[in-house]
């Protein structure tokens, strides 16, 4: 017996994550934009310390702990910070909550690949404004009439920053619309754009701690915004699902963030990767936008990028690409550690020269 039930189902193209291999001793794996070092210290004494008795009961619903200390760490009210299972979940609800009229929401042609998903999902209706040959936002772009606007900064796939003066510009003259910055990768060297939430209300600054925090296996994302903008998500998320949050996660976010010089110091260390990395690609004949991520995104001058990218994966090193137009001849190469990219080199070196 089949039924009618299958023309009834929300039917959708999702999202496609990168791949998690098995990973290995010998596998060198750049292609998630993962953190090379483990998580500050004290999230592991956490973990090792719990109580498993405690799990008998619901964890906070609105994640006050965390809450607290991210209040402390960036100088930021409790009451303008909402907290969800990694920004992914931060910037669905945003997507849910904010973005519910018949003008197309803007962002940009190259840029993360969930936007399209959840518009697609709750039915927003949507555009995307082509980068410029340099990958370059056009700023003219987004000073049409809209009904929301989101912006990766740095961009990924791309690496590429905007300064905060750029982003101001599209917040002041979009008023009537919210204007999500999703800044994933705003620790590696780049300024953040937190300090409009102070002038502007129509303003959301998305952060995770699955890049600079090297916990992408605990799901912490969180956003800053006015106060009106917070209460309005937490309805949302009120509405759908209140226990986001495990006491593991909260208890451990908490760790992570504690531990500033911790943090510091690997963000440094991955800067410093970074720049000697995009030296010895120059180098080697690659070229790509200025990056102030944890990734470079590299296209060579002579070998197709995914000539290279299987090359790579013979040797076990393991790189993203996308096969989409405008990007199918570039690589986007996650910043490991000194020695995970020492072996990137002398492959790509030994198999270009
Ligand atoms: C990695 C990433 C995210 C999502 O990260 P979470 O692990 O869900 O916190 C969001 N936006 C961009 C641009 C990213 O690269």
């Amino acid at each position: 017996m089949s039924g009618k039930w299958e023309e009834y189902v929300r039917r959708v193209k999702p999202y496609v994550p990168g791949e998690q291999p098995v990973v290995t001793d010998n596998l060198i794996k750049l292609n998630t934009n993962e953190n090379p070092y483990p998580p500050a210290p004290g999230v592991q004494k956490v973990l090792q310390n719990m109580d498993a008795e405690k799990l008998r009961l619901y964890p906070n619903p609105d994640a006050k702990a965390l809450v607290k200390e991210l209040s402390s760490f960036y100088g930021i009210d409790e009451d303008r910070i909402f907290t969800g299972v990694g920004s992914d979940d931060v910037l669905g609800m945003c997507f849910l909550t904010f973005f519910n009229s018949d003008k197309p929401v803007l962002f940009a042609d190259i840029t993360y690949s969930f936007y399209d998903v959840w518009a697609e999902l709750f039915n927003i209706p949507y555009e995307k404004k082509m980068l410029d040959d340099n990958f370059r936002l056009v700023k003219e772009d987004y000073l049409t009439d809209n009904g929301g606007i989101v912006i990766a900064n740095p961009n990924a796939p791309t690496g590429e920053y905007v300064d905060i003066d750029f982003i101001e510009d599209i917040v002041k003259n979009n008023q009537d619309s919210i204007v999500i910055v999703d800044e994933a990768y705003i620790d590696f060297g780049a300024k953040s754009a937190v300090g409009l939430i102070d002038k502007y209300e129509n303003v959301i600054i998305v952060q995770t701690f699955s890049k600079s925090r090297s916990m992408a296996g605990m799901r912490i994302g969180y956003c800053f915004g006015s106060k009106k903008v917070i209460d309005a998500l937490k309805a949302v998320k009120f509405s759908y699902n209140s226990y986001t949050m495990s006491m593991a996660t909260i208890e451990t976010g908490v760790e992570a963030l504690k531990d500033r010089k911790y943090f510091e110091e690997i963000t440094a260390k991955i800067i410093a990767t970074r720049e000697r990395t995009k030296k010895e690609l120059k180098r080697l004949g690659f070229s790509f936008p200025d990056s102030m991520t944890n990734f470079i995104f590299a296209t060579h001058n002579k070998v197709p990028a995914k000539e290279i990218m299987s090359m790579l994966r013979e040797n076990e090193i393991f790189v993203r690409y996308f096969n989409a137009p405008r990007i199918d001849n570039y690589l986007r190469i996650t910043i490991g550690t000194d020695e995970q990219m020492d072996k990137l080199i002398s492959v790509l070196d030994a198999y270009l020269s």
